[in-house]
């Protein structure tokens, strides 16, 4: 699978040193690590603005969809059109739809489809993969 946006690992972990991203933020963007629920930046940030990816900085959701799932990491129920792909994910003796960011290929999290109304889905996001975007003043 090829991304518009291509960097080597080392390319990577430079950008997330200086974007001051999470500490635990290359190893789940690049490699597919989960961070520990109820311990990300934004499980509980519910400010108006916009969320990016961390890795290359495409709007991937608006606050106006982000919701309490209880699960301990921050929940939206609907992306940006266009903005996630969509890949199953076999791993961990589960079937399950792994979302990544659609132009640099960053591992976000999952979606699984016991979300809320209207569109019933449920964006299970990494806060490592993501990067609030405050609106403009
Ligand atoms: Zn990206």
């Amino acid at each position: 699978m090829t991304y518009p946006i291509q960097k080597t690992d080392a390319e990577w972990q430079a950008l997330l040193r200086e974007k001051g991203a999470e500490p635990g933020a290359f190893e789940v963007t690049r490699h597919a690590a989960t961070e520990r629920p109820f311990t990300g930046k934004y499980e509980g940030h519910w400010a108006d603005g916009s969320y990016r990816c961390i890795c290359c900085g495409a709007k991937l959701f608006d606050s106006e969809t982000k919701f309490d799932a209880g699960c301990g990491w921050p929940s939206f129920w609907r992306a940006v059109p266009g903005a996630i792909r969509e890949i199953e994910d076999h791993s961990h003796g589960m079937l399950r739809t792994e979302t990544v960011c659609a132009q640099c290929g960053a591992h976000l999290g999952h979606v699984f489809p016991d979300g809320p109304g209207p569109t019933g889905l449920r964006y299970c996001m990494n806060s490592a993969s993501l990067d609030f975007d405050p609106p403009a003043p």
